[in-house]
C-alpha cells in the first residue's frame, strides 16, 4: 500500500469520510467528539482490499468467519450512548472485537479499552492492525464475552457487538456505579438495542432501537 495510512484517495478520501459523518449527523448522532473520531478513523484499513472502496458507506460488510464489521451508524450510536467522550468514562469493555473498528473508535476517546473476541484469528488480526495504526491503550483477550472480564472490572462502560437472547448477568455485575451497558438482545431475527445503567439504587433499563447483530455465541452451548 503506497498511500499514507490516514488520508486515502478516491473512495477512501477525506471528502468521502465527511459525507459519512454528515449522514450520521442527519441520522441523529450529535456527539461532536464521536463524529470527529469517525471522520479520522481509516475504516478502509479494517476491510479486505476488495471491499475497501465501500468502507465509508453506512453499511455492515463481511470480514470473514461469517462475521461483519458493524455499520458506522451503529458504532457511532453505541459509542455515543456509552458516553465515551465524557470525562468520567475511562475504562470500557468491548465485546466482539471482530476486525477492531469499534475498538479503534473507543480507544481514541477513553483511557483504556479491554476487548474480547472468541475467534482467535480475528483477535490476532485485529491486534496486529490496531498496533500498526498506533492505537496503544488496548488490552486483548481471546475468550467468551458472556463472562465479561472479571479481573479488570468494574467498567465505566460495556459495548457488546453481538446479540445474546438475554442480558448476561456477569456483564451487569461488572459495571461501575454510573456505568452503562449497551447491548443488542434477542433472537437472530428480532433484536433490540438496550441501554442498562447501574445507578446507586439498582439498574435502569431502556430500549433504544431495533437492531440486527450477529448472535453472541456461547461456547458452552455449542459443546
Ligand atoms: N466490533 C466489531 C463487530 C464485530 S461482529 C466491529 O467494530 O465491527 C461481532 C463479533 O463478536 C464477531 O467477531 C464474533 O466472532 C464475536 N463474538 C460472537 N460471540 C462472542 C462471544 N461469546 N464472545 C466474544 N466474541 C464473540
Amino acid at each position: 500500500m503506497n498511500e499514507p495510512l490516514h488520508t486515502g484517495v478516491g473512495m477512501t478520501s477525506m471528502r468521502t469520510r465527511q459525507r459519512l459523518v454528515e449522514r450520521l449527523r442527519s441520522n441523529g448522532i450529535d456527539d461532536e467528539a464521536v463524529l470527529e473520531v469517525i471522520e479520522r478513523t481509516p475504516r478502509h484499513l479494517f476491510l479486505d482490499e476488495a471491499l475497501s472502496h465501500r468502507a465509508y458507506e453506512d453499511t455492515p460488510l463481511p470480514i470473514g468467519h461469517n462475521q461483519t464489521i458493524s455499520q458506522p451508524y451503529i458504532v457511532a450510536l453505541m459509542t455515543q450512548l456509552v458516553g465515551a467522550s465524557k470525562k468520567p468514562v475511562k475504562r470500557v469493555l468491548d465485546i466482539g472485537t471482530g476486525c477492531g473498528y469499534q475498538t479503534a473508535v473507543l480507544s481514541q476517546l477513553v483511557d483504556w479499552v479491554f476487548t474480547i473476541e472468541r475467534i482467535e484469528s480475528l483477535s490476532g488480526d485485529a491486534q496486529a492492525r490496531l498496533q500498526a495504526l498506533h492505537y496503544k491503550n488496548i488490552s486483548y483477550r481471546v475468550g467468551d464475552g458472556y463472562a465479561g472480564w472479571a479481573n479488570k472490572a468494574p467498567f465505566d462502560g460495556i459495548i457488546v457487538a453481538a446479540a445474546p437472547e438475554a442480558v448476561p448477568e456477569a456483564l451487569v455485575q461488572q459495571l461501575a456505579v454510573g456505568g452503562k451497558l449497551i447491548i443488542p438482545v434477542g433472537s437472530s431475527t428480532q433484536q433490540q438495542l438496550q441501554l442498562i445503567e447501574r445507578t446507586q439504587n439498582g439498574f435502569v433499563q431502556e430500549v433504544v432501537t431495533d437492531a440486527h447483530f450477529v448472535p453472541l455465541v456461547s461456547d458452552e452451548e455449542s459443546l
